[in-house]
């Protein structure tokens, strides 16, 4: 597979830029281009889960601990160098650029502050990376549709449901489950009594009562993505969590979400970044194949209409780039930033697909073989609209914070 060695588009030099932050870029783009990208280029094809090795060599960067705070063991940065580093690795393989998530504190929000210490500097050391078990058959966009029961058993409780879409499942130490402990009162918003809980695991393998099989999917590989059955899943009350951070994309205004939504703000910022990584690797790829291909005589990147079409999505992703930093410098301002959350992920994740889409345009029949990698970006980009919450819950939680709620 070639490996296109393009000067890159330009890139806007960013308000928020510092040395430390161009730094921290540099290592992640060079560890994508030399560590994830030939990774990525074998096991993609095989619809493998990446190795345990690569991720051990991002966890001794501390990147799985980019926003854990330095006390605990993490690197102390914020939203803003997570994305930028996620970004990066996206640009390489998708699914590198979604594992971060799987650390940054996930799985810690446990009662016992001992506790919770150990965990976020396990965490912090890529030792504690989880699964997030949500969505379910037929609970996706509604989350507060979900069915998976908790009942309180002595001091445990035991979770019995079927869950879909849990990535990493199998692999990961731990798995966030999200359960009904009640139903709501009269009154009360369709989530109350979901709760978070932690299923700790020995990873490779399910705990008692959990059975999986793997969901065959398009495109982002790197995870192997499973259904789960539950039955009579036990865990300890120590391991029903406080709080939740990962893929929802349930309505937020609803009051049994209310603490969640500075996670879901950062994970749709996060997906912007990673969607502006995977059109970014198109439009590169394009940059050098314009220039690689010849047809009438000339280079194809001589015909004006490719040079427009390429300059277009150059500027696109640069667009979505401007957009998804000032969210994520926000957020790191303590801003609740909802609707712009929302917004970049919409706008960053559908110009990925339209992006995308035009690269493997530009790359006529050599663009639908296997042989070159604009298939993968354009099957990794298809799914950026649909997880962490469609681009029409998006749309929805935009409108609802400008129009009354029908
Ligand atoms: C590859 C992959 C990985 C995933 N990983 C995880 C994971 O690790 N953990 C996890 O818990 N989940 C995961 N998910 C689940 C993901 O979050 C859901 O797929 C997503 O939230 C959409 O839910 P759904 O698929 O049930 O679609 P549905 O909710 O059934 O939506 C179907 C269509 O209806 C639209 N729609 C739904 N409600 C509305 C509305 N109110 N207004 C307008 N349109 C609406 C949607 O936008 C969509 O177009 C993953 C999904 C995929 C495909």
């Amino acid at each position: 597979m070639p490996n296109p060695v393009a000067p890159r588009p330009p890139e806007l030099l960013s308000p928020w830029h510092s040395e430390a932050r161009a730094a921290l870029q540099a290592e992640a783009r060079a560890f994508a281009r030399d560590v994830v990208m030939p990774v990525a280029d074998e096991c993609d094809p095989q619809k493998a889960e990446m190795p345990r090795s690569l991720i051990d060599a991002m966890a001794a960067k501390g990147w799985f601990g980019i926003t854990i705070p330095t006390e605990h063991g993490g690197l102390g940065l914020g939203v803003f160098e997570y994305c930028l580093v996620s970004e990066e690795l996206a640009r390489a393989w998708l699914s590198v650029g979604s594992i971060l998530a799987r650390g940054q504190g996930l799985g810690t929000q446990t009662l016992d502050d001992g506790r919770r210490a150990a965990l976020l500097r396990n965490s912090a050391q890529g030792r504690w990376i989880g699964g997030i078990a949500l969505s379910e058959p037929t609970a996706g966009s509604d989350l507060a549709g979900v069915q998976t029961r908790a009942v309180r058993d002595g001091d445990a409780w035991v979770l019995t449901g079927t869950k879909r879409w849990a990535g990493f499942a199998l692999a990961a130490d731990f798995i966030e489950v999200l359960a009904r402990t009640r139903e709501p009162e009269p009154g009360e918003p369709r989530s109350a009594g979901l709760e978070p809980f932690l299923v700790v695991k020995e990873p490779g393998t399910f705990p008692p009562g959990m059975t999986g099989q793997v969901i065959d999917k398009i495109g982002y590989h790197g995870f192997l993505t499973w259904q789960l059955e539950l039955d009579g899943v036990r865990v300890p009350e120590s391991d029903r969590l406080t709080g939740l951070y990962g893929d929802v994309g349930a309505d937020a205004d609803s009051g049994g979400f209310a603490a969640v939504q500075r996670g879901l703000n950062i994970a749709r910022v996060h997906t912007a970044a990673r969607a502006v990584g995977v059109a970014r690797a198109a439009v590169e790829d394009c940059q050098a194949y314009l220039q690689e291909r010849e047809q009438f005589g000339h280079p194809i990147g001589a015909f004006q209409a490719l040079r427009f079409a390429l300059a277009d999505m150059a500027a696109e992703v640069a667009q979505a780039r401007a957009f998804w930093q000032q969210v994520a410098h926000l957020l790191d301002q303590g801003e609740p930033a909802e609707s712009e959350s929302a917004m970049v992920k919409l706008l960053a994740t559908e110009m990925a697909v339209r992006v995308t889409n035009q690269a493997m345009q530009l790359h006529g029949g050599n663009g639908y073989t296997t042989e070159r990698r604009v298939e993968r970006y354009w099957r990794d980009a298809r799914l950026t609209t649909i997880f962490e919450g469609t681009s029409e819950i998006q749309r929805r939680i935009i409108s609802d914070r400008m129009l009354p709620r029908a």
